[in-house]
């Protein structure tokens, strides 16, 4: 790979021909026809929050560098912006007003064309670093994967994007990474993060490849449709929805592709589901909602799912003392299913520390976490009962 550095190019340079299109979320364009700002395998614009924005620019009006930027020549001559797209795409917005936005100035709001003119052209005329590469696109992308844009790291499914780009990637984005998407309200119940970031792209792609994204990435690479994705996706989101009456926070960010696999094919009542849902949510004792999709689905067998509460350490040693005593006083052991045993046991008295609380009637059975149902078992005697 080639590295040419040029300061020659300015701000204003770096504007001409800059519009940016909404619809895309993107900035396009620059140095007058010869820049792509944002290539196929870039991450989306995320600068467009009011603040970071407003900095790039309140960093040029202050004379700040804005830190190295790059660009990657194409054999037919283009640049695109490989690291700097969202500096530039901010700069460009406020000087061409396009998408525009306002700093403050002494106390007052300022859009470019209301700045005095030793102002405007401070930032037109503010010098850029920017190296230029060129090379094969494999080591251009290896190169990508290890830098960080403007302190954002990018994230794995951004990588994966530059690893992969092409026509695939591009026709995925399009569908899943574009939030003005009518679906995407409904998606993001179900899976979380932000999807300009990529987020629901990645769990669409975890859910069909099975946890081979890479893999998948790579063998449709070049593919100009994305139907089993996007197919795949809508079927278990629809899976979804049709099980559960429940839309809460809870269920968002689950594995629901490893769910559907799992549990597809299962007969559920819808009724009995949104039921079961209900009294688990208010149950103290479930300390871990999220799991009590998965332990509907799986039928209700494995309740280490909930992270039942535990009992505490108070409850646990008034329950020993007492047992303990009785057990003294009958010559018998302290654990109470040593005792019904006839070996060396069943007159063993354990130490505190040698015993775990056990729920007499199990917790899944309607047996309560409190002192009542308490008793203490020797460790051998409460593994062997488990979670039953
Ligand atoms: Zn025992």
């Amino acid at each position: 790979m080639i590295t040419t550095l040029h300061t020659e190019w300015t701000v204003g340079d770096v504007c001409k021909g800059f519009i940016f299109d909404k619809n895309e979320g993107k900035g396009l364009f620059g140095l007058d026809g010869q820049l792509i700002i944002q290539p196929e395998y870039q991450r989306n614009y995320i600068y467009g929050d009011g603040k970071r924005d407003v900095a790039v620019v309140e960093s040029l009006l202050k004379k700040y560098p804005l830190g190295l930027i790059y660009f990657v020549k194409n054999k037919d001559g283009m640049y695109e912006v490989l690291d700097g797209q969202q500096r530039i795409t901010s700069f460009a917005r406020y000087v061409n007003q396009s998408w525009q936005f306002a700093v403050e100035i002494d106390g007052k709001p300022r859009y470019f064309d209301s700045l005095d003119k030793d102002l405007q052209d401070r930032i037109t005329n503010a010098p850029l670093t920017i190296y230029v590469c060129e090379g094969e696109p494999s080591e251009i992308q290896a190169w990508f994967e290890t830098i960080n844009i403007a302190g954002v790291p990018l994230v794995k499914q951004e990588l994966r994007n530059a690893s992969y780009h092409g026509s695939f990637v591009t026709k995925a984005r399009e569908v899943f990474s574009n939030t003005g998407n009518a679906n995407m309200n409904r998606w993001q119940t179900y899976v979380k993060g932000d999807p300009k970031r990529q987020y629901i792209l990645e769990a669409a792609l975890d859910w069909v490849s099975n946890h081979n994204i890479d893999e998948y990435m790579a063998l449709h690479r070049y593919d100009s449709s994305i139907t089993e994705l996007k197919n795949h996706f809508d079927t278990v989101i629809d899976w979804i929805d049709s099980v559960f009456d429940y839309t809460g926070s809870e269920m968002c960010g689950l594995d629901w592709g490893d769910l559907y696999r799992r549990f597809h094919n299962n007969a559920y009542s819808k009724e009995n589901v949104s039921e079961r849902v209900a009294t688990l949510l208010e149950d103290t004792q479930v300390t871990d909602k999220k799991g009590i999709f998965e332990y509907i689905l799986g039928g209700e067998e494995n309740p280490i799912l909930l992270n039942i509460r535990v009992f505490d350490q108070k409850t646990k040693k008034a329950v020993y003392l007492k047992q303990t005593k009785v057990a003294q006083e009958k010559g018998e052991s302290n654990c109470p299913l040593c005792a019904l045993g006839h070996d060396a046991n069943a007159k063993r008295i354990y130490k505190e520390a040698e015993m775990d609380a056990d729920h007499v009637t199990a917790w899944s059975k309607g047996g309560a976490t409190d002192i009542k149902n308490c008793q203490m078992l020797c460790r051998t005697h409460n593994h062997a009962k488990g979670n039953r």
